[in-house]
């Protein structure tokens, strides 16, 4: 691989896994199928909560558990300035307001310690994000949704496997949300999960993600104006192929990201990503901070001119087009761990097709142009 260009994400597409989409095919049920009811079993066995329900995307599955929660109009949901946009998208679709929270500028989770001051009679939900594979800091949050009577929805969409303590993320809030997108760690291609301790909560789920219809007594009836938010059984069967190696999959990116701390450790210009003794990290994204005197964007290109491919990890959301025309917030100064963050954050190739070569030669390629 190291004499060509190094991606910033392939997955790791087997022969076995492709060979469970033909097989689905051959079948001819193509849709929320067996093997959406055994992803979702094996959702929920594998994290230890009571249901799983397979959606079409990670997005959908934050707009159905609003929806279900009826948060609308006149209703305020706390989200991080910084994660994919999706986290407060999903919050506008409803007609509520994402109010932002600048991050901690170590984990680039969600600052627990300034939720509190903006909550107010309005607020109805807290959506804390675990970013690139980093449990966020449930204990706490937890603490303040309590106190306020808020709802939690865990955004566990690049953190499937992530812990803390020995807790998976995204079953101690009241819904957690996970996808599989090509960019995390198992992939449907376009899928998602939503997990729940709740029967009721998961009923109202399936429900919804499926036109709002219901078996009652037997008989097929719309019980509510719902989503088509469905898996098909192709995606289903592909991300259920690799579920079976989730262990080893997080295993080897943990010895990849080793080699990565050991190879840029001690320099000046970057920051590595911290983690915490009580947190298991899946590092979805390997995500360093570069010096505020280096240009990330020249950086991104002199590395793709040296066959390296990277990208900046996530965005400050406030200061996208949508929210800086609507809100008109100065995210620089309002939210400066996650401008800083969305500016000087750069995420470096890691996924399990990678050697320790090829890690090794992305490391030499940063550590060169940082001397540049
Ligand atoms: C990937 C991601 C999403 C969106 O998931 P999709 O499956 O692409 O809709 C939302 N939030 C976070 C934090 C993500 O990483």
């Amino acid at each position: 691989m190291q004499s060509s260009f190094i991606p910033l994400m392939v997955p790791d597409l087997r022969d076995e896994d492709i060979e469970s989409v033909v097989n689905v095919l051959k079948s001819g049920m193509l849709v929320q199928g067996k093997n959406v009811e055994e992803l979702e079993r094996k959702t929920a066995s594998y994290l230890g909560c009571k249901h799983a329900v397979a959606v079409s995307n990670g997005t959908a599955t934050m707009h159905i558990c609003l929806k279900i929660l009826g948060i609308g109009p006149g209703d305020e949901v706390i989200v991080p300035a910084f994660s994919y946009v999706a986290t407060a998208n999903v919050v506008e679709l409803v007609g509520a307001k994402p109010v932002f929270v600048d991050i901690d500028q170590h984990s680039f989770n969600i600052d627990s310690r300034k939720i509190e001051a903006l909550i107010n009679k309005n607020t109805k939900a807290i959506i804390p994000v675990h970013e690139f594979g980093l449990a966020a800091d449930m204990d706490a949050i937890l603490v303040i949704a309590e106190k306020y009577s808020l709802y939690v929805i865990e955004d566990a969409a690049c953190a499937l496997g992530a812990k803390e303590i020995d807790r998976f993320v995204g079953t101690r809030g009241l819904f957690g949300s996970f996808s599989f997108h090509p960019r995390k760690a198992i992939t449907s291609g376009e899928g998602g999960v939503i997990t729940t301790n709740d029967d009721e909560l998961a009923r109202k789920c399936r429900i919804i993600r499926n036109h709002g219809i219901e078996i009652l007594n037997g008989k097929m009836e719309f019980v509510d104006a719902g989503f088509n938010y469905r898996m098909t059984e192709m995606q289903a069967a592909l991300v259920l192929s690799q579920f079976s190696r989730i262990e080893s999959i997080l295993e080897t990116r943990n010895g990849l990201a080793n080699i990565y701390y050991r190879e840029l450790k001690n320099q000046s210009k970057l920051i590595l990503p911290c983690i915490p003794s009580n947190k298991k990290h899946t590092f979805q994204t390997f995500h360093i901070l570069l010096d505020q005197n280096i240009n990330r964007d020249q950086f991104i290109d002199k590395l793709g001119v040296k066959g390296v491919g990277s990208n900046y990890g996530a965005q400050c959301i406030p200061d996208q087009v949508f929210y800086r025309n609507k809100y008109n917030l100065d995210s620089n100064k309002l939210f400066p761990n996650a401008y800083r963050a969305y500016k000087q954050g750069l995420a470096l190739p890691l996924y399990e097709k990678l050697s320790e070569k090829d890690i090794m030669h992305v490391s030499s390629v940063v550590k060169e142009l940082l001397h540049d």
